[in-house]
């Protein structure tokens, strides 16, 4: 069944680091120190890497709003016949109608790498990883909330790799969404190409979907990960002004 309300949509934006103390907790998860005491010093140093981080990084995003035609154990297709052959992805999309399809990459690498010293450069690829994860929670706490004010249900957000959704199918993915548009390209080992990019998607529908299973539930690293549950950790805190897909 086709989304009357949502036509089939690309859209290309650029989110900056606004959420900051999401990114704050995500670098401390990453990073380790929250968990350690810290000197004066200590402090003064992640400040400043924090200032020069968050000045110059920010994330490109391209997304796609897609109908779904159908689910099955076989897997999910898509109304632009492209299909993902994944019964995990059959089984945790189970009755969707559509499905928002999104690639990420950071931007502004470029303009820290000869800034300080190794150890800063250390940090600065925290911060960018705490930057892209964040932007991620953004936009689809974003999009989440457009589909629910139009009625929809929506499923846990997940990515290929994540615990039965094999990393092969970021080709249909690629194929679907062409995040080459904002020059994310795959490699014949299915990583990309920036590093730093990642990719997403979850499913909406007009009834509560019945495979509402997020990628955690089927993780044995649950009970240690730092990053266990990150889309209910890290989603709490809504976006200012996130109207991502106006
Ligand atoms: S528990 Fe950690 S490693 Fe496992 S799926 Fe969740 S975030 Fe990923």
């Amino acid at each position: 069944m086709a989304i009357p309300m949502f036509p089939a949509e690309k859209r290309i934006l650029t989110i900056p680091p606004r959420s900051r103390e999401r990114i704050r907790t995500i670098f401390g998860r990453y990073s380790g120190f929250d968990s350690v005491p810290r000197t004066p010093e200590a402090d003064a140093w992640i400040a400043r890497t924090e200032e020069q981080a968050l000045r110059f990084l920010s994330v490109e995003a391209i997304c796609l709003l897609e109908p779904v035609t159908e689910t099955s154990p076989a897997g999910v297709r898509t109304a632009s016949g492209i299909f993902f052959p994944s019964p995990r992805m059959g089984e945790v999309l189970d009755g969707a109608c559509g499905m928002a399809v999104m690639a990420l990459r950071l931007r502004g690498e470029e303009a820290l790498s000869g800034r300080g010293d190794y150890a800063d450069q250390m940090l600065y690829d925290l911060w960018g990883n705490a930057v892209l994860e964040s932007a991620a929670s953004d936009l689809r706490v974003s999009l989440k909330r457009e589909f629910r004010d139009r009625g929809f249900f929506v499923t846990p957000t997940w990515s290929p790799g994540q615990n039965g959704i094999a990393l092969a199918n970021q080709i249909p993915l690629f194929r679907l969404l062409h995040p080459e548009e904002i020059g994310i390209t795959l490699g014949p080992d299915h990583l990309m190409e920036p590093l730093k990019s990642v990719t997403q998607f979850f499913g909406c529908g007009w009834e509560v979907m019945t495979g509402l299973a997020a990628p955690c539930d089927f993780c044995d690293s649950r009970n240690s990960c730092v990053s266990a549950y990150f889309e209910s950790l890290y989603d709490k805190e809504e976006p200012p002004e996130c109207s991502y897909f106006k």
